[in-house]
């Protein structure tokens, strides 16, 4: 069990490469030309999946990197138009059963040990019991793994979604370097895939093949949400504890079928985003553990004490 002491210093560790959020500060900040020389002649996937070859290219990684860049893949596009997703979780019903971890595991057939939904447990003091607190990736508006990505592998929508295109990923890991929340896992092998996985086409939209030397992360299961579907963790959790909607539309539902205003949501429940003071705008809102709908879980047994006889 984490306190919450020892997860926000986790996170901060993460958060130590983080520097206030202005526009093209990390890329400036790296030193990508000095790192080691490449060959002129640079081979790139371009928006049609397409291999090119980017010719001249003299000032070494970075220029190859700054050059890649400038096309930014948007193979899907702005996203579904005039929307802006958001998720809201809330913390007093969410009973850790960790449904949405499996329900997602199972969308993406994500490798073995990767979470893109992680469920910590939290507990604030030794009076109070524990809670849990499930944490996607938030799909920043100021991403700073975005603004990191040589490559622009990862990239914003209009529609809020940040977009992560396996298929350019160069496996730098600047992103997990710059992401404050811990977010992003990486392939170091290569994951096995089952007879479905290969069957299916590789898409940004559902990313379920996985490649050796790649970062990944929550997407917000664009490819349901196409279709009028909620995410995977939505639907699956059983407490109805993660709601899905757009914030234009002002309205959010859960797997219960419960649609609500999400401004009266956040309002009246004190909602608030997780490490907001950072800049990185996220997309997901957390509403606190009060009043929890479930019981406080037992305590745990206290050790034996010593040389009391009955
Ligand atoms: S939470 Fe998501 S969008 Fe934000 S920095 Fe991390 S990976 Fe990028
Ligand atoms: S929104 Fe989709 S990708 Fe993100 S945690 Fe939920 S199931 Fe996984």
């Amino acid at each position: 069990m984490l306190t919450r002491r020892t997860f926000l210093r986790t996170l901060a560790a993460g958060a130590a490469t983080l520097v206030p959020l202005g526009g093209g500060r990390f890329l400036r900040r790296l030193p990508l030309g000095r790192r080691s020389p490449v060959p002129a002649l640079v081979a790139a996937p371009t928006v049609d999946r397409t291999l090119v070859e980017l010719n001249g290219l003299t000032g070494g990684a970075g220029a190859a990197a700054v050059a890649y860049a400038a096309s930014p893949p948007q193979p899907t596009g702005p996203g579904i138009p005039g929307r802006r997703w958001v998720m809201v979780i809330d913390l007093a019903r969410c009973d850790g059963c960790r449904e949405c971890t499996r329900a997602c595991q199972g969308m993406h057939f994500t490798p073995a040990g990767q979470e893109w939904i992680r469920v910590y447990e939290l507990r604030d003091n030794e009076v109070a019991a524990p809670y849990w607190f499930p944490r996607p990736c938030m799909q920043c508006d100021n991403a700073p793994c975005v603004k990191v990505c040589p490559v622009s592998a990862a990239w914003k929508r209009e529609d809020g979604i940040v977009m992560q295109d396996t298929s350019r990923c160069i496996g730098c890991r600047f992103c997990i370097a710059a992401c404050p929340y811990g977010a992003r896992s990486f392939n170091w092998v290569q994951p096995p895939e089952t007879e479905a996985q290969q069957s299916l086409p590789y898409s940004d939209e559902w990313n379920q093949r996985h490649r050796k030397g790649t970062t990944e992360k929550c997407i917000f299961c664009p490819g349901l949400v196409k279709e009028g579907r909620l995410p995977a963790c939505v639907a699956a959790c059983p407490m109805g504890a993660i709601y899905f909607g757009d914030q234009e539309e002002d309205a959010v539902t859960n797997s219960q079928g419960e649609t609500v205003r999400f401004s009266e949501l956040i309002r009246q429940n004190a909602g608030y985003r997780f490490l907001e003071e950072l800049g990185t705008e996220p997309r997901v809102y957390y509403l606190p553990p009060r009043k929890r709908v479930y019981p406080a879980p037992p305590d745990e047994p206290q050790p034996a004490t010593r040389g009391v006889h009955p």
